[in-house]
């Protein structure tokens, strides 16, 4: 029989097995800080367990750990890497210097069910979610990475690697609350984006729940018909919906949204586009994120400098704050799913 991995072992779980075995309880906590705090893989780096119950976790479970198959570098100093999971699925992380800043954007499934016509892992069809542990892998192995590469840990973190994180919503929230925990990584949740397309019945959930790290919102256009060829799911979930979803989440957690929006040539990037995009933030408080597409080889191009300087102004006229944000890692195929599906099809 296949030994369980010991990270699906909650704290009480484990103290019922250390029992089980004659062994003293606390060493359930002992065991839980190698596991979340220090991220070890084995059970030999606990080295303040005896042996005898090191070779008893060792005879009971197992680690079913992910590692890096692929990595390429970008001229900007992004990092992207394939991580191979413990069946041989592989899935993107992606880490992102700026300054003492280093951002690690992470993936919350192998593929995605949504099917987004602009993007790679959409066309790669969904295979299945992530294990909350998987997620910590990618934390942890491009945390090592971080600080050998850029001297400094990772500081902050985007759901918006692979997958759509609310699909995946417990394994997701989970990673997030052994991250920000003080029993965990005790990572500030304010140093945490969680990024949907806008999955109605997940952010209320968010809401509910007193969601404390921060929610983007993968709008791209604000236009029914428009976003329904963009983003299928928008046929379940239409904007009235989300715009009430949204203003709920302000309400209960009080805090701003960050509103993303890819900016495609002749596709949303209008002033008409730009408009529709004033009336749906306006009735909570937003951060718009413009961003360059970055081509894949799909019909869709980058929107044209003089389309994106209107874009911007006519926002701004409507005294909306806006960032825009430059590509990265073009040259090594940083978009969402790009590099996964470049290697399979080599
Ligand atoms: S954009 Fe996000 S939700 Fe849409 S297909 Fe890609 S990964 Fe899935």
């Amino acid at each position: 029989m296949q030994k369980p991995d010991i990270r699906n072992c909650t704290d009480e779980e484990m103290k019922q097995f250390l029992i089980s075995i004659n062994e003293k309880p606390f060493r359930a906590k002992q065991i839980h800080e190698w596991l979340w705090k220090k991220n070890v893989h084995s059970f030999e780096e606990m080295i303040n367990i005896p042996k005898l119950l090191t070779e008893q976790l060792n005879a009971h479970f197992t680690f079913h750990t992910s590692i890096i198959d692929q990595e390429a570098s970008s001229e900007d100093g992004t990092i992207k890497f394939i991580f191979r999971l413990f069946d041989q699925q592989l899935i993107e992380g992606v880490l992102i210097p700026s300054g003492k800043r280093v951002t690690a954007c992470i993936s919350s499934q192998v593929g995605c069910p949504l099917k987004c016509d602009f993007c790679a892992t959409g066309t790669m069809g969904f295979t299945r979610n992530l294990h909350f542990w998987e997620i910590m892998d990618q934390f942890s192995l491009m945390n090592q990475r971080s600080i050998e590469s850029f001297g400094n840990h990772i500081t902050n973190f985007v759901f918006m690697g692979m997958g759509e994180p609310l699909l995946n919503y417990d394994q997701v929230t989970k990673a997030i609350n052994i991250l920000t925990s003080p029993q965990g990584n005790g990572i500030s949740p304010s140093r945490i984006t969680l990024s949907t397309v806008g999955l109605v019945k997940g952010i209320r959930k968010l809401a509910d729940e007193q969601f404390k790290a921060n929610l983007a919102i993968s709008i791209h256009v604000a236009n029914d018909q428009k976003r329904n060829q963009l983003i299928p799911t928008n046929l379940s979930n239409p904007l009235a919906e989300l715009q009430a979803a949204l203003k709920y989440y302000v309400d209960k957690t009080d805090q701003r949204i960050t509103i993303e929006y890819v900016l495609i040539d002749h596709v949303n990037d209008s002033l008409e586009d730009a408009e529709n995009l004033c009336r749906f933030c306006k009735s909570f408080p937003v951060k718009i994120n413009l961003i360059q597409y970055n081509a894949t080889d799909s019909k869709y191009r980058k929107s044209s400098i003089e389309n994106t300087k209107a874009f911007i102004q006519h926002l701004e006229s409507r005294n909306l704050i806006v960032n825009l944000r430059q590509s990265r890692g073009q040259d090594i195929a940083a978009a969402c799913g790009q590099l996964v599906k470049n290697s399979k099809k080599r």
